[in-house]
Order: structure tokens, then C-alpha cells, then sequence
């Protein structure tokens, strides 16, 4: 144990001599690698970046550049934190999602690529459909709302989320992307939602949470021990959410609109089930790049 203190105090020590640029990404590096992690470069780069304030090229074309102690003091607390499991994302504060920089802290879940495939099949519905209206229901980050209302300026977005926390993230997400979302703070499952919005959608989206409660053990650690819990599980009824969705969907879309969800990949039959005993039509299931069960696309009657 003390053998480790001294050498964790000899590499402080070693870092805080005047490091150049590259001398530091080195060293970071090998230390990321050295804790197993996968993406050990880019996530370098990318905290090298956040506390120099330093563009990618920047960094990349003045490798002899000096970072001052300060900042290498603050490297190097990111990097402990990051090597004890943090996600870098929360590290750094952003995480990309759709082509544009999202802010996240651990009130809202990181924005993942497959839910960046949910939005890519909104937009593939085409803006004739989408000008009626969307609600993201459970919307976190507001990443879903907000990247339809960058790509698409004239559809009406409504973001609703039941945790306040997150919805001061989400809206200075939409302030700083220029989109125009409104943010409804409220529980999906609430009964009063449809009088509460006032009006009626062509697409109600949502990721909601639905990670079983069985799953908590099995859910990786940096997940499990940094992402928002409300935003992660379920409860014990896998499908839980999806039945509030289901009980929403005839009073949030008009008819024709449609319902799109992501989901858990062992829950696609079961949501499609449940979909079709509700009286949604025609729903079909998706994979995403991998192959996994991703999202179920309905319609309502
Ligand atoms: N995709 C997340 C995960 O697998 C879960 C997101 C959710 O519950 N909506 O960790």
C-alpha cells in the first residue's frame, strides 16, 4: 500500500516537471493503457484537450507546447478519477451524439451511437410527417430532441423528463445547439401528461429506462456505480415503461402519428408483443450495427 503511495507521488512529481504536449499525451496514455482502457489515445487527447482548452490540431501541430502545473495538477486528478472507474464523458463534461457536442453531468444518462440510430429513423420519416410535432419522453441530455430540432428547424420538439436536474442540462444543451425545444418537466407514466402538453404529436419518442432491477450486478461497473439509476432501470417489469408509453401513445399522438422506442436487446419480441396486445399497429423491430435488438417502430390506429 505505502510501496503505491510513493510511487503514485514519484509520477505526480515526474508530471509536474515542466511536461511538453507530446512528453504529457505520452504519459497518459500509457498510463490509460496500463489500467486496461481500450480507447487509452483518444480518451488522452480528449482530457488533454478539456484542461488545456486546446484544439485537436492545436495539440497535434505544437507537440513542444509547455502545459503549465496547474493544469498538469488537474490532468492528473482527472486521470486518477478516470482510472477508478469514472466515465470520461463526465470527466470532460460532453460526449458527442448526432454530429454535435452535448454537455452531461451524472444527472443524465451519456448519449450512446444506438440511440443516435433512433434519431436517424425519426428523420427518416421524413418532414412531411415530422412537422406535426415530436415528444421524447424520458429525455435525459434532451440529445433526441434537440438533434431534430437542429436538423429540422421548423418541426416542434418537446422534451419532457421527470427529473428537474436533468432538464437544466438538457436546456442549456438546447441553448448553447440554437435549438428551439420546449421542456416539460413531468413523469411519463402521469396520467395528466396529454392536458399538461396541450396538444397532440406525430411522433412520441422515447428511450426510457430498462435495464431490470436483476440486471444491476450484471451492468458494467462504470455504468452501474456513475449513470443516473432513474434514468438506467426499470423496476422489476422489464416492459413497465413501455406500458405507460402504450397507455400515452392514443393520447399524446394523433392518429397515423408514430412510436418509436429503444429498447433492451432480449426485450424486442416481448415489447412487439405488448405493442400489438395494445392496439399499436404494426410494430416492427430493428437492430442497430451490431445486430442487436435496438428499437420497435409503431404506428397509431
Ligand atoms: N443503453 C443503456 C445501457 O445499456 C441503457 C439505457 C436505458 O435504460 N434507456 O446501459
Amino acid at each position: 500500500m505505502l510501496e503505491g503511495r510513493i510511487y503514485d507521488a514519484i509520477q505526480v512529481k515526474c508530471m509536474i516537471v515542466d511536461y511538453s504536449t507530446s512528453n504529457l499525451f505520452a504519459s497518459m496514455t500509457s498510463r490509460l493503457e496500463a489500467a486496461g482502457m481500450e480507447s487509452a489515445r483518444t480518451e488522452a487527447s480528449w482530457l488533454l484537450m478539456h484542461v488545456t482548452g486546446r484544439s485537436k490540431v492545436d495539440v497535434i501541430s505544437r507537440p513542444n507546447e509547455a502545459v503549465s502545473s496547474e493544469q498538469i495538477t488537474r490532468i492528473e486528478g482527472l486521470l486518477r478519477r478516470r482510472i477508478a472507474g469514472e466515465p470520461i464523458q463526465y470527466l470532460i463534461g460532453s460526449a458527442d451524439f448526432y454530429g454535435r457536442s452535448f454537455a452531461v453531468t451524472p444527472d443524465v444518462l451519456i448519449p450512446r451511437p444506438e440511440t443516435e440510430e433512433l434519431v436517424e429513423r425519426i428523420l427518416n420519416l421524413g418532414p412531411d410527417v415530422l412537422k406535426g410535432g415530436v415528444v421524447d419522453l424520458g429525455t435525459g441530455s434532451g440529445c433526441i430532441p434537440s438533434s431534430i430540432a437542429c436538423e429540422l428547424v421548423n418541426v416542434e420538439c418537446v422534451g419532457v423528463d421527470v427529473s428537474e436536474e436533468a432538464l437544466v442540462v438538457a436546456k442549456s444543451n438546447a441553448h448553447s445547439l440554437g435549438a428551439s425545444v420546449e421542456w416539460v418537466l413531468a413523469d411519463m407514466r402521469d396520467e395528466r401528461l396529454s392536458a399538461l402538453l396541450g396538444r397532440t404529436f406525430s411522433v412520441l419518442v422515447s428511450n426510457p429506462p430498462y435495464v431490470p432491477d436483476e440486471e444491476a450486478g450484471s451492468l458494467q461497473r462504470e455504468v452501474h456505480d456513475h449513470e443516473p439509476h432513474l434514468a438506467l432501470f426499470s423496476g422489476p417489469d422489464p416492459l413497465h415503461f413501455y406500458r405507460a408509453i402504450c397507455e400515452q401513445a392514443p393520447r399524446l399522438v394523433h392518429s397515423g402519428g408514430h412510436i418509436m422506442v429503444e429498447i433492451h436487446a432480449d426485450a424486442g419480441p416481448s415489447v412487439v408483443t405488448l405493442f400489438e396486445q395494445c392496439g399499436l399497429i404494426d410494430p416492427a423491430l430493428h437492430s442497430d450495427l451490431s445486430g442487436r435488438d435496438r428499437i420497435v417502430h409503431a404506428k397509431v390506429g
